[in-house]
């Protein structure tokens, strides 16, 4: 039978971590990895699906990193969602030498390196064809890029959060640790909560259950796996209201 091509969601938020554009160091940026990354979004625009990328800062800095240590925990925060700027700056580069037109805002104001955030502005983005790319997280410490995802999402109304991390979806248990975990092809938010997986830090899983916004969670590194996920087959896990 032929693939379908239509897309099953129209427009998206793209959420990889920071590891995953660090490629196998898990620190820094990697130019092959971004080059591949901005592949997969190019891809999907193809299709003509509307890309809203928020970007995580762990390859560079985790606030609870210098708040162990002793540093003020607000302080932290504001390194950490620097390095998500960092990480975006980089993206938009593989992007635009991809061929894609791209903006980057962030949601802490700093104009001489990319647009405030402003809602309407990226939705006039989007409408162009342009990929939208939401540097700084939500510009508030003590919430996540995760979080940031799940707001931006909501506010700019896409239909679904794709989450790209390491792992390639959602197990039972810890495969790590337990050999026997399976892979969930599919999970409501309700037996994710009582069966306590950790998806999503809980700001975040709160905010995407409240508005139903569907999350998807699924590996970065498999080639061509943000194509097959927007385009609805089984690949990484589904998250549903
Ligand atoms: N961060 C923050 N507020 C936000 C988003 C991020 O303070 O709204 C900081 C926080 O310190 C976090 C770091 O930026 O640890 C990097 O973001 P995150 O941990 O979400 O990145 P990821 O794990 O996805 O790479």
């Amino acid at each position: 039978m032929a693939t379908p091509s239509i897309p099953r969601w129209k427009r998206i938020v793209f959420k990889p971590s920071g590891e995953a554009l660090a490629g196998a160091s898990g620190q820094g940026l990697d130019g092959e990895t971004l080059d591949a990354t901005a592949r997969e979004i190019v891809a999907v625009r193809e299709m003509g699906v509307d890309v809203i990328v928020v970007v995580g800062g762990g390859n560079f800095w985790r606030g609870r990193q210098g708040a162990m240590a002793g540093m003020d925990a607000t302080q932290s925060d504001h390194i950490g969602m620097l390095g998500t700027v960092m990480n975006s700056l980089a993206l938009q580069d593989a992007l635009e030498r991809a061929g894609q037109i791209t903006r980057v805002q962030t949601a802490i104001e700093m104009p001489r390196i990319a647009e405030p955030y402003i809602r309407r502005r990226a939705m006039r983005h989007l409408e162009k064809g342009r990929v939208v790319i939401f540097a700084a997280g939500t510009g508030n410490p003590f919430f996540t890029t995760d979080t940031a995802a799940a707001l931006r999402g909501a506010e700019i109304g896409a239909q679904i959060v794709l989450k790209a991390t390491k792992v390639d979806g959602v197990y039972s248990a810890d495969p790590k640790l337990e050999p026997t975990a399976t892979r969930y092809s599919k999970i409501s938010f309700d037996n994710a909560i009582s069966q306590n997986l950790g998806i999503m830090d809980a700001t975040a899983f709160a905010l995407c259950r409240d508005q139903k916004l569907p999350i998807k969670v699924f590996s970065i590194f498999k080639h061509g796996a943000l194509k097959r996920v927007v385009m609805g087959e089984d690949e990484g896990t589904l998250v549903y209201a």
